[in-house]
């Protein structure tokens, strides 16, 4: 490339652990048949579970949406082939609890039927806000394992510019190669996807960072970029060690920079993504083919024929093995995902969901087995290879108390479960699983607390509307009594004006009735006093009634 090498730094802690990847990395990608019945949960990401769009006994096609996303950390799932939805209930899933959830049961009639193309597109022509929403309709999810939603990483805010889209090659659990192998066989896809990705998000460069111990992968992906002819594309080769591909130990690695506890890549200016996303986002645009398939190793001294296939979301992971030709004698446990991160599962009816990277079948003493946990020595030895820096014999000491606040302070949350202090741990305490379950049970208060406000804010709006009901009941039998009133011609103690008119109209007419009457101290009078009334009055009358006289004679 002719530019000057990557100045690289290093993360705290760490281990170098034996790779045990080529039992599988020899051998090319092979896509595998599709099944008799796909199981495919409505849950396969970070956020809400997607909600059903289908019946059963519908006919559906390759590619058609299922299920919707609910709420805004979802996305939706797609049929990963033609066939009959036949059930819609609660199935096992690929879950460190073992628990089943609601699935789509699809009966497939072999004949893979795509539905319409509604995805493709030359990215170029789009901007950033459709871009996201594709990819979002695709149902695409972050494939190294975490299975967050990639539409919401591609949205950092406008008060976090990007510098670096950062492919995520480093791939340093044990035993998986499935990203090695993507590289090396499918580069220009890769490629082609982090060109849409940086796109979405304006970054300035995007570096791929691949771990040394895969030289055809890296390889591959300098060809592709020179085809491309970009120069705005590296890949850095990255030192090999255990956990570099957590994704902050991975920026500090390949930037020098440190994501705030807490704190999101976006905050050093950096979104991370992992190869196999950004080969699922080119297929979206190149060939409109949403989020149905994925590669996966198959591994471990408990398969016959171990190394990377290509499977269709949903196939239950037995037909997997069966398809790699069965368990071996030596065949103990299954598990999905690495050594260091995977976890056991109990029943291989469980399909392949859009997160397993890894189906590793432990054959014989393969891995060591849990073993009787002793009091914790205080040793430290955690301590020094924790790569996010923590204390994990406090982290443990207070998830084991159910001090869920003290465990927080200790910052829980930054712990990204990689293993490397219960491996070193000659307590053989299983501390992960005891930060899984502080994590599962904080996120679960957290959850009530959610609902207990929401419930709280509802009772109060109630509270509010029958009271507002009520006053509007009042003023409108207020306005129906001014109404009649004012129909009888009565005045209302509303108008002051009206009553006091009509106060002075009433006084004006008592004034009137009592004008005619005159007083009369006639009671208790002599026959004379009364006489002497009436001979006053008779005198009157006729003084009253000659003056009429003479007037009309005038
Ligand atoms: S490594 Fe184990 S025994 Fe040693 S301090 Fe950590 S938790 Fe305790
Ligand atoms: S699992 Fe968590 S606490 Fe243990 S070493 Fe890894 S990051 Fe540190």
């Amino acid at each position: 490339m002719g530019k000057a090498p990557h100045h690289l730094h290093r993360f705290h802690g760490g281990l170098h652990l034996p790779a045990n990847k080529t039992l599988s990395s020899g051998s090319p990608i092979r896509a595998l048949p599709i099944p008799a019945r796909l199981v495919i949960p409505l849950s396969q990401h970070i956020g809400t579970a997607a909600d059903v769009m289908v019946k059963v006994g519908e006919p559906v096609l390759r590619g058609q949406m299922i299920a919707r996303a609910q709420g805004y950390v979802s996305v939706p799932i797609h049929a990963s082939s033609s066939g009959t939805v036949v059930d819609i209930t609660d199935h096992l899933i690929p879950h460190p609890s073992g628990l089943s959830a609601p699935c789509i049961i699809i009966e497939t009639d072999g004949k893979d039927t795509a539905v319409d193309d509604t995805l493709s597109a030359d990215h170029t022509q789009l901007d950033p806000s459709e871009l996201r929403n594709r990819i979002r309709q695709a149902g695409i999810v972050g494939l190294g394992g975490a299975g967050f939603p990639s539409f919401i990483k591609l949205n950092p805010g406008t008060n976090r510019p990007i510098a670096t889209l950062l492919i995520n090659g480093a791939e340093c659990e044990p035993y998986i190669s499935c990203d090695d192998r993507l590289m090396r066989e499918r580069a220009a896809d890769v490629i082609g996807g982090a060109a849409i990705l940086k796109h979405a998000l304006n970054a300035t460069e995007c570096v791929i960072a691949v771990e040394d111990n895969k030289p055809e992968a890296i390889q591959a992906l300098r060809d592709a970029i020179a085809q491309r002819s970009v120069s705005d594309f590296a890949v850095v080769v990255i030192p090999t060690l255990y956990p570099t591909g957590g994704e902050k130990q991975l920026i500090q690695v390949v930037t020098g920079r440190e994501v705030p506890s807490q704190g999101l890549p976006a905050d050093v200016g950096v979104i991370c993504h992992n190869p196999g996303t950004a080969a699922a986002v080119h297929r979206v645009f190149a060939l409109g083919e949403p989020l149905i398939s994925r590669i996966i190793t198959v591994t471990g001294t408990g398969v016959r024929e171990p190394g990377n296939v290509e499977v269709r979301v949903g196939t239950p992971m037995a037909d997997v093995i069966a398809a790699c030709g069965g368990y071996t004698d030596r065949a103990q446990r299954l598990l999905m995902g690495g050594p260091m991160m995977g976890f056991a599962v109990g029943n291989d009816a469980t399909p392949v969901i859009k997160t397993t990277n890894c189906l590793l079948v432990a054959g014989g003493n393969e891995l060591p087995l849990p073993q009787a946990p002793l009091p914790c020595i205080r040793c430290g030895a955690c301590v020094d290879v924790c790569p996010a820096k923590l204390l994990p014999q406090q982290l443990y000491w207070y998830a084991h108390a159910k001090d869920f606040d003290k465990v927080q302070d200790y910052s829980l949350f930054d712990c990204i479960e990689c293993g490397c202090c219960a491996y070193v741990c000659p307590s053989h305490l299983p501390l992960v699983q005891y930060y899984r379950f502080a994590k599962t049970e904080i996120w679960n208060q957290e959850r009530e607390r959610e609902k207990a406000d929401i419930a709280r804010q509802r009772h109060e709006y109630r509270l509010f509307r029958l009271e507002r009901e009520k006053d509007e009941r009042a003023a409108r039998l207020q306005q129906k009594q001014a109404a009649l009133k004012t129909a009888k011609g009565e005045t209302t103690a509303e108008d002051p004006k009206k009553a006091a008119i009509q106060a002075a109209l009433e006084r004006a007419k008592a004034k009137k009735a009592s004008a005619g009457v005159m007083p009369k101290n006639t009671d208790n009078l002599t026959e004379a006093q009364q006489q002497a009334i009436t001979n006053a009055d008779e005198r009157r009358r006729n003084r009253d009634s000659s003056t009429a006289t003479r007037s009309e004679d005038a």
